[in-house]
């Protein structure tokens, strides 16, 4: 049954809503939208309303109206089912059904106009409703025009209105029927007020759907410009820099003793230049990498990665007497050197960053929320001011200088892209003096893509 009433509705539906209207919702979608669901309702109501016409025909011999009836229904199956009609014919052919229906009652069945008038009124409202703002006098014309009619077929007795109240006199029948036009008209200046507000809302809201999509692609564009560019610059910056770095060894080395201090200070200098050099050409190329990484998914079972980290910087941790704790680390879906990057880095810094009197103590925490894995890592290191939070994870920026903190401001950039790439997000709290905490989530969404 249900399958049945889904079916009959999507019928209706694809031949009152064309999908040029549907593809935008503007105004004119949501008008053929409520034309189509008044026929759903109405075609099933068309037909129980047989029931009181057939009862009129049995007892009181009024089989014009049955007549009516079937024509009406008829009427409203072509509506409903003929395909190839254009949508404003169908709803033309609809309104002037509903018009000449009350014509009908008002002639033949109506005991008082008033009922009747209403009936008029609603489909008043209704056409100027359902067709475009640029018609809505035409079905005031048409009620003016209806009123005018019946006003001279009640002056020259041209119909038999010996049932009905209202029509007993023209001046009853311009006393009820004024009402009507006025009311009329008034529907007809304003409810494409209405429209005209909301159309003008939707047409700026989807300019500005436009504009943004527009943008948004331009700045893909740009992006992936610029990461074509850092991999490139950074790539081809390596071999000239290693012919800088090996000629500033070997003027060194066969031409040192012809030198005196100054100029070895000068080649030590341009030395340290280029070993610096080559760490952000390092860095840069590491960078531009994220977004590109060639890895799976895989299985990464996050307490051997740690091991692994604390075996790759045991020199480091022992000079320090640094202490890396944690409890057990879950095993992942995730792509492997983003994640190891991501660790790396931000414990390469929470090692980097300590105070010169205390020995660092990082621990490490997961928690396993619905969606997503949370990750902490949290130092007894320097600190950050809550001003630097957004300026840290931004390519080249530092808050030490390389003189006293070695580095080149890339490594949290690179941990906020593979964060991001992974589809998390990544962020920090901390203290001056007391130490940071950085945090950073994995959603889980990637993890059951091979689930
Ligand atoms: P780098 O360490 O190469 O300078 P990063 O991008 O890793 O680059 O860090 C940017 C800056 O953020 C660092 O220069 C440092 O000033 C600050 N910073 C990062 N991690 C910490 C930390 N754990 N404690 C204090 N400061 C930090």
């Amino acid at each position: 049954m249900i399958e049945i009433w889904s079916k009959y509705k999507r019928a209706i539906l694809a031949n009152c809503v064309p999908s040029s209207v549907e593809a935008n919702r503007g105004v004119n979608y949501w008008r053929n939208s409520l034309f189509a669901t008044t026929l759903i309702f109405i075609l099933p109501l068309c037909f129980i309303a047989l029931i009181p016409s057939l009862f009129l025909i049995t007892f009181e011999n009024k089989e014009y109206i049955t007549l009516l009836h079937f024509i009406t229904i008829g009427l409203m199956c072509f509506i409903a089912f003929v395909p190839s009609v254009k949508t404003a014919t169908r709803k033309l052919i609809f309104s002037l059904t509903v018009y000449a229906f009350a014509i009908t009652l008002n002639i033949f069945t109506s005991p008082s106009s008033g009922s009747v008038l209403v009936y008029f009124l609603a489909a008043c409202v209704y056409s100027i409703i359902i067709f475009d703002n640029k018609y809505a006098y035409w079905w005031s014309h048409l009620v003016l025009f209806i009123s005018i009619f019946f006003g001279f077929a009640i002056a020259f007795d041209l119909i038999d209105f010996s049932h009905n109240v209202d029509m007993s006199s023209v001046n009853e029948w311009i006393a009820v029927s004024s009402n009507l036009i006025f009311l009329c008209y008034l529907s007809s200046a304003l409810i494409p007020k209405i429209f005209k507000g909301i159309e003008n809302y939707i047409s700026e809201q989807q300019q500005l759907k436009t504009e943004l999509e527009a943008s948004k692609k331009a700045l893909q564009v740009k992006n992936e410009e610029l990461e074509q560019y850092a991999y490139v610059a950074s790539h081809d910056l390596q071999e000239p820099l290693r012919m800088v770095t090996s000629f500033m060894h070997k003027l060194s080395s066969n031409y040192g003793d012809q030198l005196d201090e100054k100029g070895k200070k000068y080649i030590t200098f341009a030395e340290n230049g280029a070993v610096r050099m080559k760490q952000i050409v390092l860095d840069l190329l590491d960078f531009s990498r994220v977004n590109r990484p060639s890895d799976e998914l895989e299985l990464v079972d996050l307490d051997a990665l740690l091991l692994n980290y604390l075996e790759l910087r045991e020199g480091t941790i022992a000079a320090a007497s640094a202490k890396i704790n944690w409890t057990e680390m879950p095993t992942i879906w995730t792509i492997k050197p983003l994640i190891t990057t991501v660790f790396h880095n931000l414990l390469d810094n929470g090692l980097k960053y300590r105070k010169k009197d205390t020995a660092p103590s990082i621990d490490i925490s997961a928690r396993e929320q619905n969606d997503y894995w949370e990750f902490a890592i949290s130092d007894n290191g320097l600190g950050i001011e809550s001003q630097f939070y957004d300026k840290i994870f931004k390519l080249f920026q530092r808050l030490h200088n390389s003189n006293e903190y070695e580095g080149t401001g890339v490594g949290l950039s690179i941990a906020k892209r593979s964060v991001e790439f992974m589809g998390g997000q990544i962020g920090l709290h901390s203290q001056v003096r007391v130490g940071s905490t950085f945090y950073f989530t994995i959603p889980k969404k990637i993890n059951e893509r091979q689930d």
